[in-house]
Order: structure tokens, then C-alpha cells, then sequence
């Protein structure tokens, strides 16, 4: 399964913006982009004026970084997105919220998506009860993801479920802290997604 493995913060620089891709770092004062707010690379510091298309482009390399989603998977969740009846920008970010590695990071489990998605990959949940290691899987009302049995004792699990008791859930997902379990209970919707995209940019790049 290929994926970025370059440095994270690099990637908050080109787009100028924070991703959270480092976890608590991220809030501290040792985020990179806080000490330094420029691109990367030698004229990364040169004021750059940006037309529209460059505009529509950072967004959606920004919304596709932040997810941890490489280009052409990005691309199919938008052509599933415009498929499906109502706004595609929101029928976009909905899919892309509805990936199981990001389930794990919205439920409290993991400090970022990269964590979320090295904890799927090594198969420490479970999906319906049912192992599973596929960071993409969609879920949807009804579906229960737990941390495996086997897991639930390990150090890692256990600092998660200790930083998790300060953690707040959005609505669509009911967490259960004790257990280390939550249950879908509905699909995600845009107001539930606290940053701040601006999906209609993409939809205007991919219109073109
Ligand atoms: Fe981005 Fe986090 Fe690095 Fe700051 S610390 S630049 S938010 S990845």
C-alpha cells in the first residue's frame, strides 16, 4: 500500500496551514509552521501571488494531506462524491471522514491520522467484531469498531485510553471510554468536520 513517507511537516509549510499530521506537537510550540511559516526549499520565503487555479489546487492537495490520501484515491473519492445525489464537495469530505483510520482518530485513539492508520494496519481493531487491517474501509450506521481484545492491554493502548477520558467524540460516533469501543450511529455531516475546508475549491479544480 503505497503512502507519503516524507517528512510531515513539510507538508504544513507548502501549505501554509496546519494539518495536524504530528499529534501533540502539533499544539505545542514546537510545530514547525509556528516557527517558521514558509514553503519549503530555497525560495520558499519569496511572496508568491496565487491565481485561481493554484488557490483551488493547495486546497485539495491540503484536504488530501490532511486525510493521508494519495492522489489517485483522492480522485476516486471525488468521482463517488459526484455520483451521489446532494453538494459534491460534502459528499467528499463525508467519504473521506467515513474512512475507517479516521473513524479511530475522530473516536480518541490515535493522536493523528498517520497513528490512526499504522494502528489499523496492524490489525489492533476490530470492525463488527471481525478483525480488520484495511485502513479505506467506509463505515457506516451501525457499525461497531473495537480495539482488539488482545490489544487492550498493551502500554500504547493503554496511554490512548488514558489521553481519550479528555477527548470529545463528534456526534456521529458513540464512544464508549471504558471499553475502548464506539458504535456509528449515523453518517458524518459537514458541520460535524471542525476544520476548516473549503471544499467547493475543489469541486471547481476537478470541474475544469
Ligand atoms: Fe504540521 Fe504538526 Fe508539523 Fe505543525 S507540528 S507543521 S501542524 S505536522
Amino acid at each position: 500500500m503505497a503512502r507519503y513517507t516524507g517528512p510531515a511537516c513539510k507538508l504544513c509549510r507548502r501549505e501554509g496551514k496546519k494539518l495536524y499530521l504530528k499529534g501533540e506537537r502539533c499544539t505545542s510550540g514546537k510545530c514547525a509552521l509556528e516557527r517558521r511559516n514558509t514553503a519549503p526549499g530555497q525560495h520558499g520565503a519569496a511572496k508568491k501571488k496565487m491565481g485561481e487555479y493554484g488557490i483551488q489546487l493547495r486546497e485539495k492537495q491540503a484536504t488530501r494531506r490532511y486525510y493521508g490520501v494519495l492522489e489517485k484515491q483522492f480522485k476516486n473519492y471525488y468521482e463517488e462524491a459526484d455520483r451521489k445525489e446532494g453538494m459534491t464537495g460534502e459528499n467528499l469530505l463525508i467519504l473521506l471522514e467515513r474512512r475507517l483510520d479516521n473513524t479511530v482518530y475522530r473516536m480518541g485513539l490515535a493522536e493523528s491520522h498517520k497513528e490512526a492508520r499504522q494502528l489499523v494496519l496492524h490489525a489492533h481493531f476490530t470492525l463488527n467484531g471481525k478483525k480488520v487491517n484495511i485502513p479505506s474501509i467506509l463505515v457506516k450506521p451501525g457499525d461497531v469498531i473495537s480495539v482488539k481484545e488482545a490489544s487492550r492491554d498493551s502500554a500504547k493502548f493503554k496511554a490512548l485510553a488514558e489521553a481519550l477520558e479528555s477527548k470529545t467524540a463528534p456526534k456521529w460516533l458513540d464512544v464508549d471510554k471504558t471499553n475502548l469501543t464506539a458504535k456509528v450511529v449515523s453518517f458524518p455531516a459537514r458541520d460535524d468536520i471542525d476544520y476548516d475546508f473549503n471544499e467547493q475549491l475543489i469541486v471547481e479544480l476537478y470541474s475544469k
